[in-house]
């Protein structure tokens, strides 16, 4: 039998442990469409969240906003999806395998030597109807990314709160992509989320920003405890840019499949809002009042995947030990930060560990577990993640002390039950993900 890659392992994990399951598995399974089970909708969450506080709580320039999937179907039209959001592809004539152009090189299939066939564009935008009767008129999409959600509401959020330029936009939410080749786990699906910023500046900063933007965006990988040794920046070549952008990096990391993109920073310039502003006949301009200048103003746009920013924090987190294997998630992100257990089930030590857990959860997430050795219990929150782990035992009776176990370090110190919270406050605060 094959080698189990490191990629087999960690699929494997997950559905073990409650990450990510394949979706409608028990009719077979959809291609390319996973469902996150207990730990991993907590994960998305956790990453969301320190997204959106990275964004909106942590400086005073940037709004939210939450836009619908469903959009007037001349958005995309204007935004040059309709024409020109398409993937080359070729088929194999003799294996009958299709491939994105982008991933051939040369003229023979990769798999069996074949001939391709002609190259045909394919547009990967989902098509639905609105209402009972489908006809042209009724013919809506699927968006393909949040960002044009972002670009028609610019002058209800800048009117609404009162904003000067720059300021942004965040904005948090799934899209679609018929992609010709999806794979690689949650890496490349045909349904995501994406959280997306859009920065408006005016026309002759775009520039700076852009590199600005870019320092931030990797500064934020690190602080949900990605590896920066994993990480680093594409800039893109003349035939790289999409049709929008005048400059562009993406933000790339070391899966085990290759280097490959997390996070793309764009300069859009002034293409989307002029191209509404002429489909629409609606102004999509700033009066700048200082300087009496109206514009419109230049957008820089920073994209990244939900899931695939989740892929990342797991294969980051991954470590096959002697007798374990344990995710090193950082605790600010860590579906589970503290595990609770009494040592046995007997001489009120469940009681304790049950009034410790409940006094816990107002700050913490919590997992209780009395069930096997306390050997397999720790194991099995080190698969989790989980970064601390308290278990009442013999001693607690006499002097009021618990064990806390590092995940990490697999170090246990004895701490007072009612020092507890501000032990793990510590501990959290000095996390560091190693090699950072
Ligand atoms: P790729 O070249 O990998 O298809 P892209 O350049 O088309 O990506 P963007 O349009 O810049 O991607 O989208 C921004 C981000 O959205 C990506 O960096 C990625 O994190 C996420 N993303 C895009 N397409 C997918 C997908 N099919 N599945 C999961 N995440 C995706």
């Amino acid at each position: 039998m094959a080698k189990k890659t490191m990629m087999d392992k960690l699929v494997a994990l997950c559905k073990r442990r409650g990450y990510i399951f394949q979706s409608s598995e028990i009719y077979g399974g959809i291609n390319s469409c996973w469902d996150y089970g207990p730990m991993g909708s907590q994960l998305k969450l956790n990453i969301k969240d320190a997204w959106w506080k990275s964004m909106t709580w942590d400086r005073d320039d940037i709004e939210g906003l939450d836009a619908s999937i469903l959009m007037h179907p001349g958005v995309w039209k204007a935004s040059g999806h309709v024409d020109g959001f398409t993937d080359a592809m070729v088929d194999c004539k003799q294996c009958k395998e299709r491939f994105r152009i982008d991933d051939t090189e040369g003229e023979k299939c990769p798999k069996c030597g074949g001939e391709f066939t002609e190259a045909r564009n394919f547009n990967l935008m989902f098509k639905t109807h609105m209402g009972p009767v489908e006809g042209d008129t009724s013919l809506c999409y699927l968006r393909p990314e949040t960002a044009q959600g972002i670009y028609v509401n610019f002058s209800n959020v800048q009117m609404s709160a009162r904003r000067k330029l720059p300021f942004g936009i965040a904005q948090i939410g799934k899209a679609f992509r018929n992609e010709i080749t999806p794979g690689n786990f949650i890496f490349r699906t045909r349904e995501f989320e994406q959280m997306e910023m859009q920065y408006f500046v005016r026309p002759d900063t775009a520039g700076e920003e852009l590199e600005r933007w870019r320092e931030q965006r990797m500064r934020w990988y690190s602080s949900i405890g990605i590896k920066q040794a994993k990480l680093r920046f594409h800039e893109h070549g003349p035939d790289e840019l999409a049709h929008y952008a005048a400059k562009a990096y993406d933000i790339e990391y070391e899966y085990p499949f290759g280097w490959k993109e997390l996070e793309g920073i764009h300069n859009r310039t002034d293409y989307d809002l002029s191209h509404h502003s002429e489909a629409t006949g609606k102004k999509l301009e700033y009066f700048d009042e200082a300087s009496g200048e109206r514009y419109v103003p230049y957008i820089v746009e920073t994209s990244a995947g939900v899931d695939r920013t989740l892929l990342v924090c797991l294969v980051d987190a991954y470590e096959e030990q002697d007798e374990r294997v344990v995710l090193h998630l950082s605790p600010a992100i860590a579906p589970v930060t503290v595990g609770v257990f009494p040592l046995v089930k007997r001489d009120g030590m469940p009681e304790t560990a049950h009034k410790i857990a409940a006094a816990l959860r107002r700050s913490y997430k919590i997992f209780y577990d009395e069930g096997g050795s306390i050997g397999r219990r720790y194991r099995r929150q080190d698969e989790i993640g989980t970064p601390y782990c308290i278990t009442v035992d013999s001693q607690t009776r006499e002097d009021e002390t618990v064990t806390l176990r590092d995940r990490d370090t697999m170090e246990q110190e004895r701490v007072k039950i009612d020092r507890l919270d501000e032990a793990i406050n510590r501990a959290m605060a000095g996390w560091k993900a190693e090699g950072s």
